[in-house]
């Protein structure tokens, strides 16, 4: 049942993302999980190709957390080994996500999307939009990169507030602007933002003013965080596996009240734009309440894990970017096909499900 519930806001996901997404092929990664554990090759492969960011946000699970990531031993990938391994999903033909960090503080980005074009693959980026320049912008363009995401918080000074850069709101929206004023139909565009405490009818604006400049959609994820407590709870409850949780660290929750003027806006919100806006996940009021003003009491089963996976930027193969540590090969030297089904790989997918670790209960890919 809760597969199904899973499956059921993937496919509206793939309906927000306008076929980018293929949810249709969900029933075999969803009948995987409950018979064997081995699922076919991942749809979408979600590559951090950088952990180096230019911004220094409030909300970010890179920085804004006790870095867990600090023993790896080794570096970002070398253009070479990234080009390698876009070779290897020829085949298979997954969606491509790239992000960090932010994808493009490498200088090598455009020799990247290249790579990943001439070997057929669809690919969305997400960026702060910060460092795209007309050069940048026309090569996406001309390459028919299949989406670009921008990150935004807020109409104004408030985004500049939450990035902590001066000028950055500006900037994101003139590149953002530039790349609907320039694209003929790709890429698609969209926003993603996440419901930190806007102020009575600002993520309105934000969302009316982005509808008006002609981008695609609006992505509200809910805030992946744990409680300075829960984060400290983490930490021993692990299972067999490494799953020292890297998501943002607050120091408590909303208050019951907060937390209702939360859900009142995300459900005006829904109103208002309907299709436009995509919450994810979309909760029920309780669930909502649980979520921000205490602990989500709905078992999450992660479907995530059985149908896609991240590649960090030193080439580890993880299940999500929140299990960091949760090293299960690394590209430089492991085909990630034979990674994909292999006796760790499936004992992890089992394991999560059974031991539903904190770092879950808040997880938006579910
Ligand atoms: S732009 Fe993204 S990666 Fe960079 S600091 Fe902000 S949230 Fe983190
Ligand atoms: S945090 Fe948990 S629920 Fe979310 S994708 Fe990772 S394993 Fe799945």
């Amino acid at each position: 049942m809760r597969i199904l519930h899973s499956i059921c806001s993937y496919f509206k996901l793939g309906d927000f993302y306008g076929g980018l997404l293929s949810s249709g092929r969900l029933l075999k990664y969803g009948s995987g999980m409950v018979f064997n554990g081995m699922t076919p090759f991942p749809f979408s492969v979600n590559f951090l190709i950088t952990k180096n960011c230019n911004f220094n946000c409030e909300i970010c699970s890179w920085k804004g957390c006790e870095d867990t990531d600090n023993n790896s031993s080794e570096d970002e990938l070398r253009t070479d080994e990234i080009k390698r391994f876009i070779r290897e999903l020829k085949v298979h033909k997954p969606l491509l996500h790239l992000g960090g960090g932010e994808p493009f503080m490498r200088k090598d980005i455009g020799e990247i999307l290249v790579s990943i074009k001439d070997n057929g693959l669809r690919c969305i980026v997400t960026t702060n939009g910060f460092l795209l320049n007309e050069h940048l912008i026309d090569m996406l363009i001309n390459l028919e990169v299949d989406g670009i995401i921008f990150s935004l918080y807020g109409w104004g000074e408030r985004h500049d507030d939450m990035t902590g850069t001066k000028g950055s709101f500006e900037k994101t929206i003139d590149n953002l602007k530039l790349v609907l004023d320039k694209r003929r139909y790709y890429p698609r565009v969209y926003v993603s933002t996440v419901p930190i405490d806007y102020a009575e009818g600002e993520i309105h604006k934000l969302t009316g003013n982005l509808k008006a400049l002609g981008i695609d959609g609006l992505k509200v994820e809910q805030l992946n965080y744990l409680s300075q407590e829960e984060y400290g709870k983490s930490l021993t409850a692990r299972g067999p596996f490494d799953l020292r949780p890297r998501t943002l660290i607050k120091k408590g929750h909303m208050t019951i009240e907060e937390s209702r003027r939360m859900m009142s806006m995300l459900r005006a919100l829904s109103r208002t734009y309907d299709k436009f806006v995509f919450i994810k996940p979309d909760l029920s009021d309780n669930q909502l309440i649980d979520w921000y003003a205490g602990v989500p009491k709905r078992k999450r089963n992660c479907l995530f894990i059985a149908h896609s996976l991240f590649i960090n930027y030193n080439g580890d193969i993880i299940p999500c970017q929140f299990f960091p540590q949760c090293r299960l090969g690394n590209i430089r030297k492991d085909q990630l096909r034979a990674v994909w089904n292999s006796g760790r790989y499936r004992e992890l997918r089992k394991t999560i499900n059974s031991i539903s670790p904190l770092a879950c209960a808040r997880c938006c890919k579910n």
